[in-house]
């Protein structure tokens, strides 16, 4: 008989054993191998079935062996401990306390550098442990990472988030190697989260408005990552109706229409949950606002709407108010990823009044929201485009990201050079416990010198590491990973309808000693999941090399509805189903984060191949940097920036060669040709006791170039130094005294009504003769009307730069002009005089030109008004 619908009962624990509770409860222990050794004592065969998850383990354990447990003095001295340790990891000063204090007590001084009280991090997915499946893949794993690595440095971040349901779906494969989804129902009772309760001691609930007088709305729960609460909105409840009930039903598996329902809960409800939550608990409310994509864009609107209806600012002073404290993450290089509604959709959803004002978002007219998400097409709303309208701050996850993204958005800020435009980056990084084995710990804390893995900048002792050290924590990894694959290659085939009986060889496959590549990520275009697979017969030789033999696990998950995915990945499946090549070649089904911590770990060689520059950044290769695993790359994300010719290898890229098949042939053939020239060669050369002494001082030069840059913890110091604290100190200058943000608000209405009439008059030079030469120096004068501003309103620059021959400057060089000479020139009308010396310090086609653009101090770049003025 089915269930109609089921729950879990949790246990009592005896009174002796509470601490245990505490325990599970904290996530803290889903990267704290001590806590997981304790939970897998209580009843190591439960611990294995229920795969590491504490919550059901502990619903499934027997009275008496809780009580057996009671009493055994040894256990409850472990418990006691590790309740000690989590007490003092969740409340005793760290990196971020430390920066507090070196700036100083607040005293509230306007334009101080501040760092934030509070911090919310909304994100439509979070990795945080498999044991919690409200994430994807790479976008939600680095979000749950920055919240634990905030945690461990003690930045104050509130995450914000959606529970599903059903999460994301399951994998396995048919007979004939075609992906299979499945849904799994779970119970918020079942899962490590706890509600959160009102001061009438009920579930917090909030709700969001919907078109035709319904109301969305969601209870809300907490998960404890260490310590940061990361609030989950769940609507699956009662008051709402079935289809507003199916708005967290599952991530990622529904309509735009589905998402947009999604996009609103989690931006406006979510400030709302934020919001309550800090008045319950008396949390610091949060100063900076962090959109982890466009999907949490909406979450601007309710906080305009509220500073309108708290503090009666206009909806312009409002926006300067709020963006002042937002950050913007953008994380697509490609156009088609970006999240864009129908504009129909929206304005449904935004439910004007009679007056035009939006019933979803009261005090602001309907139009004037729908301008924030404005694009080309005006029948799409650009959920980029609004982050970049409502977040004074913006960035890409990796330098080349930031590249591209400033290209892409350059649009926006028409009259400026792509590299002017506001967007900049912070690179993507893993969290370490996490993600590196537990036998790497020691060898990190080594290489570190002992001091603070979450701060420190440098691992420079890694010579204290021996190469028969390296060697053999190589070996146990790899060893880990083929044993994982063969039991994983084996459920597979008797999923795909195989019989125990004719399965026997899978128990043989791999090889303990051979050189090992793992290959796992979302299977999406880009990636190129197939692209090994291009000359299959030069693949097979590289596998079945009788002298230097190559093996490759491979394992990811393609979207529901990405026939193309599906495709590719069944096309691999059948080439690894050869029984020739089938002990060489595996694909893993059920990709998740269980599976890649024993993946990126056990691998010899982490391979990544995508279309350049399409990857924004990529992780799984930072995981697998963290174990000494040697990446072999195409030059994009964060390998663009971190290959340093010493650890691993760059697969060139076919630039410039524009027909894909001829690029993709080229592009796997220069990864052959690594793989038999210099992978293979130096991973089987053994000069003594059968150790490859050249591989492993490679292992060893990744872990201690690459450890410390590419740890989730260097990101979030990152976004502390460069993002949080400038948006706190410039949202604090305005927000302290509202008539600085009215200030600046009418500052900006009167530059914009002045802009038209803003121009460069006349330039002219002296100072260089007929014959410039190097050395020279220039006096560039220039004549600016500035249309009724002042010159403190503005600033004049030159511009110089090499010059094509279409006049481009490129490379340029910007030199602020000095105004000498003001007011009233009669003939010539209301202008001033500008002047700047520049020293000709480049050779060769030079060019230069004069521009105007507005200055403000509460400005985080001077493209950020889009406004500019060219001679
Ligand atoms: C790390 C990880 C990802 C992201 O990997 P990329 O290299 O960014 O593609 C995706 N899925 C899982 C399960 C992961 O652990």
């Amino acid at each position: 008989m089915k269930a109609l619908r089921r729950f879990t009962v949790r246990p009592q624990l005896p009174e002796q054993l509470q601490p245990l509770g505490s325990l599970i409860r904290n996530l803290r222990w889903s990267w704290h191998p001590a806590s997981q050794d304790l939970f897998a004592d209580i009843d190591q065969d439960l611990w294995e079935k229920f795969d590491g998850d504490p919550v059901k383990l502990l619903g499934a354990v027997s009275v008496a062996r809780l009580e057996e447990l009671a009493g055994d003095q040894g256990f409850l001295d472990r418990v006691r401990g590790l309740a000690a340790d989590l007490d003092s990891y969740l409340t005793e000063p760290r990196w971020y306390q430390q920066q507090i204090e070196e700036v100083g007590p607040d005293l509230g001084e306007p334009g101080r550098r501040a760092l934030p009280k509070a911090i919310a991090y909304f994100s439509m997915e979070f990795g945080v442990t498999e044991v919690l499946p409200i994430y994807s893949g790479g976008l939600g794993i680095l979000a749950g990472d920055h919240l634990k690595s905030a945690s461990d440095l003690g930045v104050p971040i509130i995450g914000v988030g959606l529970l599903y349901r059903f999460g994301y779906f399951w994998q396995s494969l048919s007979g004939d190697g075609w992906q299979q989804e499945h849904y799994f129902a779970h119970d918020p009772q079942g899962l490590p989260i706890d509600r959160v309760l009102d001061a009438n001691g009920e579930q917090l609930t909030i709700s969001v408005a919907m078109p035709g007088g319904r109301e969305l709305t969601a209870r809300v729960w907490q998960a404890s990552v260490g310590r940061v609460p990361l609030l989950l909105l769940d609507a699956d409840i009662e008051a709402n109706d079935d289809e507003l009930r199916a708005t967290t039903d599952r991530l990622y598996g529904g309509d735009q229409d589905h998402r947009i329902k999604q996009e609103l809960l989690l931006g406006i409800g979510g400030v709302r949950a934020v919001n309550a939550y800090c008045e319950i608990t008396g949390h610091p409310l949060p100063e900076v606002f962090h959109m982890n994509e466009g999907h949490a864009g909406f979450l601007g609107l309710e906080r305009i709407a509220s500073v309108i209806s708290s503090d009666g600012l206009s909806l312009a002073e409002a926006v300067t108010a709020v963006r002042a404290g937002t950050v913007f993450t953008t994380h697509t290089p490609v156009p088609a990823g970006i999240d864009r509604f129908p504009m129909d959709m929206v304005r449904h959803y935004l439910d004007a009044d009679g007056e035009g004002v939006s019933k979803l978002v009261p005090g602001v007219k309907v139009d004037d929201i729908l301008a924030f998400g404005a694009e080309d097409d005006p029948h799409r709303y650009n959920m980029a485009h609004m982050g970049l309208r409502l977040a004074q701050r913006a960035n890409g996850v990796a330098k080349l990201h930031g590249v591209v993204s400033r290209d892409m958005f350059a649009g926006l800020y028409p009259g400026f050079e792509p590299s002017e435009v506001p967007i900049g980056s912070v690179t993507n990084g893993v969290h370490l416990p996490t993600w590196a084995a537990r036998e790497m710990y020691d060898v990190a804390g080594d290489m570190a010198g002992w001091r603070d893995l979450a701060s420190a900048e440098d691992w420079p002792e890694g010579d204290r590491v021996s190469n028969e050290r390296l060697w053999h924590l190589r070996q146990t990894l790899r060893g880990r990973l083929i044993d994982m694959a063969r039991v994983a290659v084996k459920e597979s085939w008797l999923q795909r309808g195989r019989s125990s009986a004719e399965l026997g060889w899978t128990s043989t496959i791999l090889d303990p000693k051979v050189l090992t590549i793992g290959f796992a990520r979302r299977v999406s275009t880009y990636k190129r999941l197939t692209l090994m697979l291009r000359d299959p017969a030069r693949l097979k030789k590289i596998l079945l090399d009788p002298d230097r033999p190559v093996q490759i696990i491979i394992a990811g998950k393609a979207h529901p509805a990405d026939e193309y995915g599906k495709r590719f990945m069944q096309e691999t499946v059948r080439f690894a189903d050869d029984p020739e090549i089938r002990h060489r070649i595996a694909f893993l089904p059920d990709y998740d984060m269980g599976m890649a911590s024993i993946l990126c770990a056990g691998a010899d060689v982490w391979l990544n191949n995508p279309i350049r520059p399409q990857e924004a950044s990529g992780t799984s290769g930072m995981k697998a940097a963290l174990n000494g695993v040697l990446n072999l790359s195409i030059s994009d994300g964060w390998w663009d920036e971190l290959y340093d010719g010493h650890d691993g290898w760059t697969i060139p890229t076919a630039d410039g060669v524009t027909d894909e098949h001829r690029r993709d042939d080229l592009e796997a053939a220069a990864l052959y040709d690594l793989i038999e020239t210099r992978v293979a060669p130096l991973f089987y050369e053994r000069p003594r006791d059968d150790r490859p002494d050249g591989w492993v001082d490679t292992v060893r030069h990744t872990l201690s170039y690459l450890g410390p840059r590419v740890q989730a913890t260097r990101m979030v110091r990152d976004y502390v130094n460069e993002y949080y604290s400038p948006a706190a100190t410039f949202s604090r200058a305005i927000t302290t005294d509202l008539t600085v943000a009215k200030e600046l608000s009418t500052w900006k209405d009167r530059v914009r009504a002045a802009w038209p009439a803003v121009r460069v008059v006349n330039v002219d030079t002296s100072g260089i003769g007929t014959e410039p030469s190097l050395g020279n120096v220039m006096a560039v004068r220039a004549f600016v009307d500035l249309g009724g501003l002042l010159p403190e309103d503005v600033e004049v620059q030159t511009v110089t730069g090499r010059v094509d021959d279409n006049e481009q400057l490129h490379e340029i060089t910007v030199v602020p002009m000095d105004v000498i000479q003001g007011g009233t020139d009669g003939a010539e009308g209301d202008g001033f005089r500008y002047e700047a010396q520049l020293p000709l310090t480049r050779s060769g086609p030079v060019g230069y030109t004069v521009r105007v653009l507005p200055r403000n101090g509460l400005l985080a770049s001077p493209a950020e008004l889009g406004l500019i003025v060219t001679a």
